[in-house]
């Protein structure tokens, strides 16, 4: 049996929601082959209801364009260090069409702090598209939803079902804890063969057309009705609440009661079906990946002031910090030296490296080497040394170079990675320390 969408489930962001085609059909239910257990769906769901999480700031709404942007902000970044970031980003962009036409600069200063950089650099692209592509409208089917940037198979089945009630599978993270804790897989999750396993799952567990009256409690039967009216939406199918429900109860699950580490298996609505509970694994599952050492990498960064300005460049699109403006930096410096103390051969050859680096901008009267610091990447960690470097004449124009002089005073606000951020921060971000490289630029320190 085929189901149609309602409209009246499209959310009040998609205002131009009549250009959507009515009729458009959302997949049916799949057969229910042998990994298929209504149970397990019924116990998410009625656990969501009493238990789960329902106030957050993007929920209570079928806006696609919110649900989207919540979507993105809260990959690889927890739901409390997201919310000011969120409300922050929909109060100055409301609309997908005005994130659109936003400058690139101003979406990057927005999502300064959030870090994985390449997920704003793809929602920009992604409003673009969806605006010039969609007229606007994020579409309902997933398949079309993952093809626009940044937005993988599980955010799109979490996009259509929250937006629109689509019944299709999620699979993060945290869904993948629980699934291989109550199935007992026992082979590491990143692994092609155990996601695929992993997504038959997740496919075959989402909640059928017509709920089993068998293991069904009465409150249940009708999971729109027993939703709080502000989650219930007219025109929304029991399917679609369900659907809703058991998205939502999957990630609150893993979030709040599969932790990776003390979960709380006593208060989980699925502990009477948990392999790991059952055999004693829960520490072990899901399996680790194999160990690697840490890549460690190395840069030389140029605090370059010139009265109250600092010298920052623009970053290529790709690679770390990909188009956040930065601290200049040296080429080809990737020795572990940093922790060393500077001998006077390094320190010569570094300052010949400066000036040559700096011509463009000045003459360099002065430089000083900085703490070292190292921030941690996912795939590797960086070691920084700074050098406070002081000019003695800055050139009149900086031409067609991809770097700017920034007034120390808009430091907190500048499109900065969060450790540069934090160095310059540091170095200027009291009146005192104002004074003291106003001071220093003058040559009267
Ligand atoms: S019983 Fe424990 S380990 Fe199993 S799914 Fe529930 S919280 Fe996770």
């Amino acid at each position: 049996m085929k189901r149609v969408v309602s409209p009246s489930a499209q959310g009040p962001g998609n205002a131009n929601s009549s250009k959507r085609d009515p009729s458009r059909l959302v997949p049916d239910p799949v057969p229910n082959d042998a990994l298929s257990d209504p149970g397990f769906s019924q116990d998410v769901i009625g656990w969501q209801r009493l238990h789960g999480r329902h106030s957050l700031p993007w929920q209570n709404t079928r806006d696609a364009y919110r649900i989207w942007l919540s979507e993105i902000m809260l990959q690889q970044t927890q739901v409390a260090a997201v919310i000011p970031y969120y409300l922050k980003f929909l109060s100055r962009f409301p609309t997908v069409a005005m994130l659109a036409s936003a400058p690139a600069d101003e979406v990057m200063a927005h999502w300064s702090g959030l870090g994985y950089y390449s997920r704003a650099r793809n929602l920009h692209r992604c409003a673009q598209q969806v605006v010039a592509l969609h007229g606007g409208i994020f579409p309902d089917d997933p398949a079309l939803l993952a093809e626009l940037p940044g937005i993988g198979r599980s955010t799109a089945a979490a996009i259509a079902a929250f937006s629109y009630g689509t019944r299709a599978a999620i699979l993060d993270g945290n869904v993948k804890r629980v699934f291989a804790r109550v199935f007992g897989v026992d082979t590491y999750p990143g692994e092609k063969k155990t996601e695929e396993q992993l997504w038959r799952l997740a496919v075959a567990l989402l909640p059928q057309a017509a709920p089993s009256s068998t293991s069904l409690s009465a409150s249940l039967v009708d999971v729109k009705s027993a939703l709080p009216a502000s989650e219930q939406v007219p025109g929304e199918s029991g399917l679609q609440a369900r659907v809703q429900a058991y998205t939502q109860g999957l990630m609150d699950l893993g979030a709040t009661l599969c932790s990776r580490s003390r979960p709380a298996c006593e208060r989980c609505p699925l502990a009477g079906r948990c392999v790991a509970l059952a055999t004693g694994r829960v520490a072990e599952l899901p399996v680790r990946k194999p160990k690697k050492a840490t890549p460690q990498k190395y840069a030389v960064m140029l605090v370059v002031t010139d009265g109250d300005a600092v010298l920052l460049s623009q970053r290529p699109d790709s690679g770390i910090w990909g188009g956040l403006l930065s601290l200049p930096e040296l080429d080809g410096f990737n020795e572990p030296e940093h922790d060393a103390a500077e001998t006077a051969v390094v320190r010569t050859e570094r300052e010949a490296s400066i000036a040559r680096v700096l011509a463009p901008f000045g003459e360099v009267a002065a430089c000083e080497r900085l703490q070292p610091f190292s921030h941690g990447f996912t795939h590797f960690k960086l070691h920084v040394v700074p050098y406070r470097v002081r000019l003695a004449r800055r050139v009149a124009g900086i031409g067609q170079t991809q770097s700017v002089w920034v007034s120390m005073d808009k430091i907190g606000n500048a499109p900065l990675p969060a450790p540069v951020k934090k160095l310059l921060l540091a170095l200027f971000g009291n009146d005192d320390l104002f004074a003291t490289a106003r001071a220093s630029a003058s040559g009267a320190v």
